[in-house]
C-alpha cells in the first residue's frame, strides 16, 4: 500500500475508534427498562435519539459526571485500568469491547475488500449492527429507532459506491439480498410470531440489502450469497441459542439479532470465495 493509502487507513482507523465510542453510547443509553411490559411483550423500551445524544456520560456507580479526558476511546479504560475514576467501580469491558470491535471490525473488512468504494456499504453497517447485537443480546429488543435510519442512509451508501464505481446493477444484487435474507424471516414470522420478533424481520432487510451489494451485480450471485449469509446466521442462531439457554435456563428467548449481522458480516468479508465457488464474482474482487 502507497504512503497515503496507510495515511487514509490510520485516519479511517482513528475515525472508526470514535464512532466505536459513540456506539458504545448508544448501547448504554437507547434501552431502558419498563415497569410493565409493553403490548408485544416486550421489557424493554428506546429512548429517542434526542435523550441519548443530550448530556453526558456518568458513572453507573457514583453517578460522577465522565471528564472529557477520561472519555478517549480505548486509551481512556486502559489509563484507568477500568475503574471510574471517582469511586473505582468497575466500567463495565463490554464498554471497551465495543470500542475495539468497530475498529477492527472495519480493519477486517478493510483487509478483505481492500481500498475501494465497494469498502463503503459495509463500513456504514458495522456500527449499527455492533449496537444492535449488543442490544439485542442484554435486552432482546432490536430498536426501530436505529433499523430504519440505518436502511436508509445504507440505500444512499449503496446508491452512491454504485453510482462512483458505475455499476449501477450492483442494486439489483441488493434488491435481491433483501427479498433473500428478509422473506424466509417474514415468513417465519408470519407463521409463528411467538418464535421470533419482527425486529429480525427488518433487521434482515438491512442486512440483505447490503449483502446483495456484494454480489456483483448478479441476480444468481445475489440468490447464492444472501443465501449463505441466511444459512450461517441459522447455524450462529443455534449455537447461540444453545448457550442462551444454558445460561439463562430453559425458557429463556433467544436473541437472534447477533447471529442476522454476524452471519451477513463474515458472508461479505468472504463474498469472492465462496461465489467463486459458484463460478461467480464478488464486487470488487
Ligand atoms: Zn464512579
Amino acid at each position: 500500500m502507497s504512503a497515503t493509502g496507510w495515511v487514509l487507513f490510520v485516519a479511517a482507523l482513528l475515525l472508526a475508534a470514535l464512532v466505536g465510542s459513540f456506539t458504545g453510547v448508544v448501547i448504554d443509553r437507547m434501552p431502558y427498562r419498563r415497569d410493565e411490559p409493553d403490548q408485544f411483550g416486550d421489557l424493554w423500551g428506546a429512548r429517542t435519539w434526542r435523550e441519548v445524544a443530550g448530556g453526558r456520560s456518568r458513572c453507573d456507580a457514583c453517578e460522577a459526571p465522565v471528564r472529557s479526558v477520561d472519555n478517549v476511546p480505548v486509551a481512556s479504560y486502559l489509563v484507568l485500568r477500568g475503574r471510574c475514576r471517582s469511586c473505582g467501580e468497575r466500567i463495565p469491558v463490554v464498554v471497551l469491547l465495543v470500542e475495539l470491535a468497530v475498529p477492527t471490525l472495519f480493519a477486517l473488512a478493510f483487509w478483505r475488500l481492500g481500498w475501494s468504494w465497494a469498502l463503503l456499504p459495509v463500513a456504514v453497517l458495522i456500527p449499527p449492527a455492533v449496537a444492535l447485537a449488543v442490544i439485542d443480546l442484554r435486552t432482546l429488543i432490536v430498536p426501530t429507532r436505529i433499523i430504519w435510519p440505518t436502511f436508509f442512509v445504507e440505500v444512499a451508501a449503496c446508491a452512491l459506491a454504485a453510482g462512483l464505481l458505475g455499476r449501477w446493477d450492483l442494486l439489483v444484487g441488493c434488491a435481491v439480498g433483501l427479498a433473500v435474507f428478509a422473506g424466509p424471516l417474514f415468513a417465519i414470522w408470519f407463521i409463528h410470531p411467538r418464535g421470533m420478533g419482527f425486529g429480525d424481520v427488518r433487521l434482515a432487510v438491512l442486512v440483505g440489502w447490503t449483502t446483495g451489494f456484494y454480489a456483483d451485480g448478479s441476480v444468481g450471485g445475489a440468490l447464492l450469497l444472501t443465501a449463505v449469509a441466511l444459512f450461517l446466521s441459522a447455524v450462529l442462531g443455534v449455537v447461540i441459542g444453545i448457550g442462551a439457554l444454558g445460561a439463562r435456563g430453559r425458557r429463556a428467548q433467544v436473541p437472534f439479532g447477533p447471529s442476522i449481522v454476524l452471519g451477513a458480516y463474515l458472508t461479505i468479508l468472504f463474498a469472492g470465495p465462496i461465489l467463486s465457488g459458484f463460478g461467480a464474482t464478488a464486487t470488487g474482487a
